[in-house]
């Protein structure tokens, strides 16, 4: 974006590759910000698109499908992409502590670091569960769980904790496959078992009745062993304990709880909500510092408190580009509004899914076929990167 010959006017870093910076990415590079540089500063070069990964998981996609090559992205915007992780700000001299790299010097800084479990308040939790959150490292973790359960010889009993959308999906998505595994290896796929632990009375508590009822059928018709008001107080290796309920055996553990953010924001004297994420206004502005912008999952609007999901993200990125430009430009701020109903199009690992918007709830393999074509379309704005007049597209996740 920044023409050799242009004087840097500004600096803009962007911390973390989330679902929001990539829209930002995509934007500045197809309209250049005249005096702006932009630093990304990333744990990784690939970031997952999170609508497509329980179809990774369930072995419909290969993982180039589902991650977004963030080198390329940058490269495309004119940004300086540093392969590094933020452990911290120095406020007063406007720069981010990196763990390898000097700090990288900032006028405007950007956070979209997405979330970390909290299994701290859950004894044996962090030693015993396999943590889905951070979403980056999930890859190697799934294909470490993938190999254990391949080697593992006799019954394997599968515990996953948090029966959210992603629990739920992230179960299904895991039963399809690792059934598919054993197939494929001679065994006998039903020597595997499952169970959902939620602390709630329902599953999937922000969607329909309808929803959790499809839902509440699709489990028990796959042989999913399902507890509910079943809060997990402690885990210990290869067992956990629910809340007034016998210990369950698990071979493995999967946590897709609730998740906050990072512990190193606490330092960072930024106001955070009681989950530990960065409250901001309605202009993506941190409540406490108005030249830090943050989104995703580790935005907390203060004036519209989201759920935690990848469609958020998404369609915070254009409001967050605009404000960006405008803060380079002097010019004032424009407020984003999320809407209050959005489409999930929440799947069951057989190439089927369910429409939750509202009230709604449309279900059918066709629901599967149009999910994966939006989200196809989606990453393909990411992977295609010739100069671009139209603004991408929105996939699922948005
Ligand atoms: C199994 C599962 C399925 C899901 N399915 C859906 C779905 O279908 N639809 C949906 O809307 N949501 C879904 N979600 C929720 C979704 O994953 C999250 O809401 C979404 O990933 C949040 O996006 P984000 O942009 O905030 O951050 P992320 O996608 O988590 O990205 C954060 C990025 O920041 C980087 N990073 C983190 N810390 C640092 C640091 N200190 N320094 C530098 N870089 C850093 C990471 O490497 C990563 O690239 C699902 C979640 C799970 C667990």
């Amino acid at each position: 974006m920044q023409a050799p010959d242009q004087p840097i006017l500004r600096d803009i870093v962007l911390v973390g590759g989330g679902h929001s910076h990539v829209g930002v990415l995509k934007r500045f590079g197809m309209r250049p910000e005249p005096g702006v540089r932009l630093t990304v500063i990333c744990r990784d070069t690939h970031t997952p698109y999170s609508g497509m990964l329980p179809g990774y998981i369930a072995g419909h996609y290969s993982y180039d499908e589902v991650h977004i090559d963030l080198a390329k992205l940058a490269r495309f915007a004119g940004a300086r992409f540093f392969r590094d992780e933020a452990l911290g700000l120095d406020r007063d001299a406007g720069k981010v502590l990196c763990r390898n790299r000097p700090p990288v010097p900032y006028d405007t800084l950007s956070i979209n670091i997405g979330s970390t479990p909290q299994m701290g308040n859950v004894p044996g939790a962090a030693e015993h569960a396999v943590p889905v959150k951070p979403i980056n490292g999930f890859n190697d973790r799934w294909l470490l769980l993938l190999a254990r359960v391949r080697e593992h010889s006799g019954p394997t009993r599968i515990a996953v904790v948090g029966a959210g959308a992603g629990g739920v999906e992230l179960t299904l998505a895991m039963q399809y496959r690792l059934r598919d595994e054993l197939r494929a290896a001679g065994r006998n796929p039903d020597e595997l078992s499952f169970h959902l632990l939620t602390s709630s009375a329902v599953i999937l508590p922000t969607h329909n009745a309808s929803v959790r009822r499809t839902f509440e059928r699709v489990l028990a018709a796959r042989g999913v062993v399902l507890h509910r008001n079943a809060e997990v107080t402690q885990v210990f290796a290869g067992r956990l304990r629910p809340a007034g309920g016998e210990i369950i055996d698990a071979d493995e553990i999967v946590w897709v709880t609730r998740a906050g953010g990072a512990p190193w924001l606490r330092e960072t004297g930024l106001a955070l909500d009681a989950d530990g994420c960065i409250q901001v206004t309605d202009t993506l502005q941190t409540v406490s510092d108005p030249k830090i912008f943050a989104a995703g999952d580790i935005a907390a609007m203060v004036n519209h408190p989201l759920e935690k999901a990848g469609v958020f993200a998404v369609r915070q990125g254009p409001p967050l580009a605009e404000n960006l430009r405008r803060t380079a430009a002097g010019r004032p701020l424009e407020p984003y509004h999320p809407q209050r109903r959005w489409l999930a199009l929440i799947s069951t690992g057989d190439r089927y899914a369910v429409a939750s918007r509202g009230t709604l709830c449309l279900r059918g393999s066709w629901v599967w076929r149009w999910k994966d074509w939006i989200d196809r379309r989606f990453m393909l704005e990411f992977s295609e990167l010739p100069p671009m007049k139209t603004e991408p597209s929105k996939g699922t996740n948005g």
